[in-house]
């Protein structure tokens, strides 16, 4: 039995991972003449892995990435002007106009008449809330866990706070390692929400998970007829 619905926030709710792409193919525009695309895209997965334990997750965290990988890929040649129009995108992603999915607001709204809702997200505190605040979605939450990372002890400490067990527990999210599989090995339900654009850090699945089965969906207004189908069953 369902009692407590969590959703994750980006690419999930609204959409994200395409900004990132978008700045990412101006980053590349401004660092071609010191080296190809891929490699260029590959250097900065490789910065970003290794800096998410120092700086978290989140925009800012992204952007000193950015600046690390211009710097070390252009070996320190990259003209400040340059570093000024990365400081300028960095800025304009903390601001852009969040677009949430159709059909994002009527499912919460609906499914908030009935259960109580959580937003767990992943990132920097400030930087999510002013998106939450920009997204008009927090009216439909219990309640808002901006998160440093998603695993089990992180879904086990918000249920505890929630005082809700694991077997009433259902989280959605566009990443199967970060907000399906910890829930259903912690023995609540996950639903993997199968959006096409997923950041690659995402992909890496802790062996321990990779035998879990878990629900799919491709539209979040599914998850009414979900959970509804589950409780049923229950
Ligand atoms: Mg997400």
């Amino acid at each position: 039995m369902i009692k407590m619905i969590a959703f994750d926030a980006d690419d999930t709710l609204w959409e994200n991972e395409v900004l990132y792409i978008k700045i990412q193919e101006q980053f590349v525009d401004i660092l071609s003449p010191y080296g190809n695309k891929e490699e260029i895209f590959d250097h900065l997965l490789e910065t970003e892995t290794k800096n998410v334990p120092l700086y978290g997750y989140g925009i800012k965290s992204f952007g000193l990435s950015l600046i690390e990988t211009a710097i070390t890929t252009s070996k320190q040649q990259l003209p400040s002007a340059k570093i000024a129009e990365i400081l300028d995108m960095i800025r304009y992603m903390l601001t852009y106009k969040l677009a949430v999915y159709e059909g994002v607001e009527e499912t919460l709204q609906h499914l908030s008449k009935q259960y109580p809702l959580l937003m767990i997200t992943k990132g920097d505190l400030l930087d999510q809330d002013l998106k939450v605040e920009r997204s008009g979605l927090r009216k439909y939450f219990k309640g808002i866990e901006i998160v440093a990372t998603k695993e089990e002890s992180t879904y086990q400490e918000i249920m505890q706070r929630y005082q809700v067990a694991p077997q009433h527990f259902m989280m959605v999210g566009n990443s199967l390692r970060s907000d399906v599989l910890p829930v259903i090995a912690l023995g609540g339900t996950g639903v993997y929400y199968e959006n096409s654009v997923s950041w690659a850090h995402e992909h890496e699945i802790d062996p321990a998970h990779q035998v879990l089965t878990y629900q799919s969906i491709h539209h979040l207004t599914e998850v009414v007829a979900l959970v509804e189908t589950l409780n049923n069953q229950s």
